[in-house]
This record gives C-alpha cells, structure tokens and sequence, in this order.
C-alpha cells in the first residue's frame, strides 16, 4: 500500500459512516403485493351469486379453497410461467419418450385443481348447484394460473361426451372423476388441424376400422397438455367424421403411435403445453356414431366455452383486484389514486364489467344442471363465450395502466394477465365463429330465443331501459328471418353483443346494487358513456362500486 492510502481510505469510512443509511433507496409510496388473502370471502360478487344460483352448499368449501389459492398459489403461478414446459421427443439412446418435463410449480396448481375437484365435481356428486361450485373453484384457481384450468377443463368437459361410448365410460370415467391426483386421469381435445380450425369438416385425419376399434393417422396443429392420459380427437371414419377416445399408452401398457412433434411457443398461458402431434397409426376408439363426431365433441365443446366464460371472468376479477388494491396504497398528487375523482371513474367502471362478466359466467354455469335449461344453456354459452371473453383484454389492458408504470413490468402480475386474455376469445371458437353460432342458435329453434328473452324478462318492469332494449332485441332477432344469409352474417356480432349486454342487464339489475346497476344501464344499454373505460356519467357512487370490489388482506 502506497503510504497515505490507508489513511484516506479511513476517513472516506468515517464520511460514509455518518451519512443515513440506504439514503438512495427508500421505498415509500409502494402497496404492499397483494398476496394472502381470501379470494373468495374477499370477492363480494363470486360469493352472491354462487349462493343465488343453487351452490349454497359448498360456501363453507370454496371460502376454504379461496384461502389456499390466495397463499402460495399466487406465488406459483408466476413460477411457473417462468419456467416453461420442455418437450423431451427422444432419450439419450434415441427412443422416442414424447414427454413434456413441468416445473414443480405447475404440478402443484394441477394437483391442487384435481383434489379441489375441478374436473370431477359435478359428476362425482351430481346435485343442484354442483357446476355453480365447481365454477367458482376454476375462477379462483385461474387467478393464480389460468393455463393449468386448460386440462382440468377439458377432462371435466370429456365426461358427457365419452358418455356416448357407455363402455369407454365404463373403464374411463371412474380415473377421470377421482379426485386423487396419483390416481385420476387427464383427458384432452385434439381437433384443430394446420388446414382448419374453425372449420373442423376440413380435417384431413383418417380412421381405419380394426378388429378391435381403429387405426387413426394424421396430424393435429393444437393439442394442449399432450401429457394427459387420453384424448378426444376428430377423424374421418369410413361413416363420415367422427369422434375418438384415443390414449397415450394402450391397455397392455405399450406406447400408442401418438408423437408430439413440437410445443407452441406462445404469446401467454405459458406455463401450459400446447402441442402439435402426430398419429401413425395409433389406436383409436370411437365415441358415439360414425359420421357424428361433431355433434359428439360438441358436447365436450359447450362444456368448455362454458369454461372460456368463466375463465375470462377470472382475469378480469383479478386484474379489477390488482388494480382497486394498488390505487388504495398509491398516491399521487397529494391524495391516493382511490380518492382521486377520475381514477375512481375509471376503477368503477372496470369493477362493474368485471361483476357483470362474474354474474353471467356463474348463472351460465347453472345452466349446465343435466336437462335444467337446454334452450337457454345453449344460446346462453355462444352470447356469453362471446361478449365475456371479448371484453377480458380491453379490460385487463385498463387495470394494468392504473398501475402505471409497475403494471407493465414482468414482476409484476398483470402482464402475465394480459398475455393471457386473448386466449379465451380464439379457444374453442374465435370471435366470429361464435358470433355466427348465435345466430345459429337463435335461428334453428325459436324455443331458444324464448329462452333467452324469458330471462332477460325476469327484469321487466325494473328499469324502462331494459323494456326498451328487450323489446329492440326481439325485433332484431325476428329481422334477421327475413334477411339474405350474407346480410345476416354480416351483422352478427353486433347481434351477439346486444345480446350479451342485455343478459348482463338483466342479472345486474336483478342482483347488483342499485349504483352498480345504474352505471352500466347508463353505460352498456344507453350508450350513455365513451368508448373507453373511465367515461362513466355523472351521478354514479363509484366509491360504493370500488368498496365493493376492492379485496383486503388477511395478513
Ligand atoms: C393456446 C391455444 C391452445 C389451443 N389448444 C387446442 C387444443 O387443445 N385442441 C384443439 O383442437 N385446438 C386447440 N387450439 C386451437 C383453437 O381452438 C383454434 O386456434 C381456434 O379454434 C381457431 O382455429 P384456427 O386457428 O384454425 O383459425 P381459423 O379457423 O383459420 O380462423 C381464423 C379467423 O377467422 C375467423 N373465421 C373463421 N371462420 C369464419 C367465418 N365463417 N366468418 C367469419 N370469420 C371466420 C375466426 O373467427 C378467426 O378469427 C388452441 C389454440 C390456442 C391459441
């Protein structure tokens, strides 16, 4: 050492010593994460309606299930985004394995949807109200991880349709329905092939019939979680097209010819698989007649539109409860953005889409009682897969400006929630098909407008409004009758949209408070509003609505 040095170096020390610790990094003005707490005893909305619409005896097992996914799930959903699923085609010998390699995280959340019984619940104990309980257990569960309801979706929505197949369902569904995750078996969908899409008849996949069922060959351009157990799969039979039950391994325990060839990498729900396979030859069986296998996958289809539905809903909850939370702690400008009079428009405004989206997607799920509600259950499922899923991203994409510059980093939870809002609104059905199956729906029975005007009408009387637009609706339902096919088409979300609204109207009147009611009547029905959210009139308690909605934490 040079001499002096250490001398120097000793009085720099004493300087740095006598300055206030951490002077440049004080944190203040910051909410603490929004962690811990009880989504479902602190969501006002969820809690109301399950209990209205026939679940009041599971109240005591989802506030039991919103505590445990408010704690460590919500830690692991993130967790598992970050660390994707890897697809390992062959072992080091160069035998092909085909398997997905999950983050702990993501087992955890699947694990903890099957024990919840998510997939099974409403099969295993058939009662009034078992798919309202089980709705509310997939929109707590998404908060966390919205990719991981995906499998335990579509296995909840296999059961009916395997039903066709009694045998199958024999063998199948007691795996399917067990609540025990090292027991139970996954089961997925593989329809959309890289031709087609939407328009399933254009699949190319084969089936040959054996002696014991069939061989199919082809491909599929989405398969999600190809590491579930079995699959429900369209191909064409020498009947027409048809639907298949076709396993990963075959009964002897041998490998089927099922191949994954690659997993997409996409914009969200990162955390969950979704595949491209192929089959060469691989054994097959099918599930309910040759040449029917649309209408028989349609009944798995409708089970998880119904899951879109309540999947969106989810989101939106979450981001309305980010977005409340974080404008509680944050102030700007000498007041906390909650108090601020156009903050608290914005909020309220978010707050009653997502409560109009949360009553809808639970009375929808009432709909799915075995035989309760045909007529309304399926025009029902088209309005609302379409109107809530469309406004999950708008929505989400307005939480996550309340958090300013926060809400767009990756730590934390609303670009996650962004990415993955679109999802819902392409999955079993984009926007447009949807739409056009309103229209189908409205047209091939008119029992099914009955029903879903008979509904909207339980209103009438409450709110001129409603009256007025019921009776425009009615109108334009008749009108299209009379209109040339393209006409129609043409118009069809604008359809789909009044029809959603009304619904949401309806129930909001019925079952919100009169604050809530009032802004989107003056909003969503009158037009009262702008085009963006936060454009609510004046006149409108947005304190009450926010209160509403805001979530405390436990701890
Ligand atoms: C993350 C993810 C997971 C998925 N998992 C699965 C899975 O497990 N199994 C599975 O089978 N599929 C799965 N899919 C596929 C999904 O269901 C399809 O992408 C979707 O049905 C749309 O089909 P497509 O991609 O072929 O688009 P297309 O059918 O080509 O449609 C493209 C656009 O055209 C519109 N369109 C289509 N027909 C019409 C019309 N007549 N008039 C006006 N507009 C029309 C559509 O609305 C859409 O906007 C998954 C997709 C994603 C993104």
């Amino acid at each position: 050492m040079r001499p002096g040095v250490g001398g120097r170096y000793a009085a720099v020390m004493a300087t740095v010593d006598r300055l206030p610790a951490h002077r440049t990094h004080e944190v203040t003005n910051q909410p603490p994460p929004l962690q811990g707490y009880d989504l479902f005893g602190e969501d006002t909305v969820l809690r109301e309606s399950v209990a209205r619409e026939g679940g009041e005896w599971g109240l005591e097992r989802l506030g039991a299930f919103g505590r445990t996914v408010g704690g460590e799930p919500l830690r692991l959903g993130p967790l598992a985004d970050r660390n994707p699923p890897v697809l390992r085609t062959h072992d080091r010998f160069g035998h092909r394995v085909d398997e997905v390699e999950f983050h702990p995280a993501w087992t955890s959340l699947l694990r903890l949807g099957i024990e919840a019984g998510i997939p099974s619940l409403p099969w295993r104990e058939p009662r009034p109200g078992a798919h309202v309980v089980r709705g509310a257990l997939l929109m707590m569960l998404s908060q966390a991880e919205s990719g991981v309801s995906c499998p335990l979706s579509m296995t909840y929505a296999a059961i009916p349709a395997i039903r066709h197949a009694p045998e199958l369902a024999a063998s199948w569904e007691p795996r399917l329905v067990d609540p025990d995750p090292d027991r139970s078996a996954l089961c997925g969908m593989a329809m959309t092939e890289k031709q087609g899409g939407s328009d399933v008849r254009a699949n190319t996949s084969r089936a040959e019939r054996t002696a014991d069922g069939y061989l199919l060959t082809g491909h599929k351009w989405f398969c999600s979680h190809p590491a579930c157990d079995a699959f429900l799969v369209l191909a064409h039979a020498p009947g027409g097209l048809s639907c298949f039950l076709l396993p990963r391994l075959l009964p002897d325990g041998e490998r089927n010819n099922f191949f994954i060839q690659r997993l997409k990498d996409k914009l969200g729900t990162r955390a969950l698989a979704s595949s491209e396979v192929e089959f060469d030859g691989a054994m097959a069986w099918l599930v309910g007649d040759e040449g029917r296998g649309l209408s028989t996958i349609l009944e798995m289809v409708n089970h998880t539109r119904l899951d879109c539905v309540l999947g969106s809903a989810a989101g939106m909850r979450r981001a309305v409860a980010e977005a409340t939370h974080h404008a509680a702690y944050r102030s700007a400008f000498g007041a906390r953005l909650i108090e601020q009079p156009l903050m608290t428009n914005v909020l309220a405004d978010l707050c009653v889409e997502s409560e109009a989206a949360t009553l809808l997607a639970i009375r929808l799920a009432r709909a799915f009682e075995p035989g309760a509600e045909p007529a309304f259950q399926r025009v029902a499922t088209a309005v609302a897969k379409y109107w809530v899923c469309k406004r999950a991203t708008p929505l989400v994409a307005e939480a996550l400006e309340c958090l300013g510059g926060n809400g767009f980093v990756e730590e934390s939870p609303m670009p996650r929630l962004y990415r993955d809002s679109p999802l819902n609104s392409i999955w079993e059905g984009s926007g447009n098909v949807i739409a056009l199956d309103v229209l189908r729906a409205l047209a091939r029975d008119p029992g099914t407008a009955d029903a879903l005007f008979d509904e909207v009408a339980l209103a009438s009387g409450a709110d001129e409004r409603i009256d007025s637009a019921l009776a425009a609706a009615k109108e334009t339902v008749a009108r299209q009758a009379t209109r040339p096919p393209g006409d129609v088409e043409y118009v069809a979300r604008r359809v789909a949209e009044k029809l959603g609204v009304l619904l949401q109207a309806s129930l909001v009147v019925r079952h919100s408070p009169p604050a809530v009611a009032e802004a989107f009547l003056a909003t969503r029905l009158s037009r009262g509003g702008g085009l963006a959210f936060g454009t609510l009139p004046r006149g409108i308690d947005c304190d009450s609505i926010v209160d509403r909605h805001r979530p405390r934490m436990v701890k």
